[in-house]
């Protein structure tokens, strides 16, 4: 085990925590019905709608991405209703593992992993029948492909259908904007981009979802029911003890992000990932997936044939405490994966590449460190 000190959390998710956040955390706990509360609760949404995109309100759980992803589905869909989800990467897999489970006829479009979905097959398919709902992925976190949501937007508009969007590794890092692109119910959590620890969950939707809110019937959920929560929230409230003081940090990351300015927050991201992508590729790794569509918050690397994707993470650990991400799927053994969310700057991407140097060249690869700085460096200072 590598000492706390240099324990470095590069994951795509969950990810470091500003030390401001995580003294956040450690206030006491506030009643969760109190008045201090209250303006806790009010301050985050409206600290969140500019990084969503929205007017309309934001609803908070406790639970992982995953849960929220569920959430949004069984809230408007009854089981028997037909969806139609964007497939190019473990999340979207996901999506149709929960409809499925949730007994929705579940439909996909799909592209071979690092692709996107062209807009043309996803119309074809709403073509061919009668959807309640649209459902993807905005920042595939398995192949660092992001889709184009405004393109969703405008086809589920012509086809009446809802658009439900799974934002988790995306918002705060890749520009959402709900409201004018359409998109009905966007799901996102606290430990990606939003650099908080995990464990809240956020939901925003639109008037068209709001009115498609489930209020019986079948599979319909207690805790995570959107109608109950929005009726507390309009008190100021949530329905059930809120994750107090997940949510007090929370409302201190947002305000950094508002501090910073969410457009530089934005434009640091994609900053930040092109270097890390440029001294990877300098360093003999192949940027993974269709670069038009790259991610600005997951950086993900091809290995080369004749290594082991694992062996490179492992190697991270355990010598220089960066943590990364190989594949738990299809991928696996032949990807890497760094998270470049939330609380990332020019020296953590240095520090990634100086690393993954140092590994590449342990297990063999002649690899030039000095280029691989230099290519980040220029792709940073251009
Ligand atoms: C991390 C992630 C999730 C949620 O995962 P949890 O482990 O349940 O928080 C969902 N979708 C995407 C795209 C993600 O990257």
């Amino acid at each position: 085990m590598t000492s706390p000190a240099t324990y470095r959390l590069r994951l795509p998710g969950p990810t470091d925590v500003p030390e401001r956040v995580l003294a956040a955390l450690a206030r006491p706990v506030l009643n969760h019905r109190g008045p201090e509360f209250r303006t806790v609760l009010a301050r985050a949404d409206e600290l969140l709608r500019p990084v969503l995109g929205t007017t309309h309100r934001v609803l908070f759980f406790a639970t992982s991405g995953t849960g929220m992803m569920e959430a949004a589905l069984a809230n408007v869909c009854a089981p028997g209703d037909r969806i139609l989800v964007v497939v190019h990467g473990q999340f979207g897999e996901r999506f149709v593992a929960i409809g499925r489970t949730l007994g929705l006829e579940v439909e996909t479009a799909e592209a071979t992993w690092g692709e996107v979905v062209p807009a043309a097959t996803i119309d074809e398919k709403l073509r061919g029948g009668t959807y309640k709902a649209i459902v993807a992925v905005q920042n595939e976190s398995s192949t660092g492909v992001v889709a184009d949501i405004e393109a969703l937007g405008s086809l589920a508009r012509r086809h009446s259908c809802l658009l439900i969007v799974d934002a988790v590794s995306a918002l705060g890092g890749i520009e959402m904007r709900q409201d004018a692109w359409g998109a009905d119910i966007v799901v996102s959590a606290s430990q990606k981009a939003l650099m908080c620890p995990p464990g809240v969950g956020i939901a925003s939707f639109s008037r068209r979802a709001e009115a498609a809110f489930r209020t019986e019937g079948p599979g319909l959920p207690f805790y995570f029911g959107f109608r109950r929560a929005l009726d507390s929230a309009a008190k100021g409230e949530t329905a059930f003890t809120a994750p107090v003081n997940a949510l007090v940090a929370l409302c201190e990351a947002l305000e950094m992000i508002k501090a910073e300015g969410l457009t530089a927050v934005l434009a640091r991201h994609r900053r930040l990932s092109d270097a890390l992508r440029a001294g990877g590729v300098a360093l003999g790794l192949q940027a993974f997936g269709n670069h038009a569509a790259r991610s600005p918050t997951v950086v993900v690397f091809g290995v080369p044939d004749d290594l082991e994707g694992g062996e490179i993470v492992r190697r991270l650990y355990e010598h220089h405490g960066t943590v990364i991400a190989g594949a738990r799927n299809k991928l696996s053994g032949r990807v890497i994966r760094f998270g470049v969310m939330g609380h990332v700057t020019e020296g953590t991407i240095l520090t990634d590449i100086v690393h993954l140097a140092a590994a590449l060249r342990a297990l063999g690869r002649p690899v030039d460190p000095g280029e691989a700085i230099s290519a980040a460096a220029a792709s940073l200072v251009s």
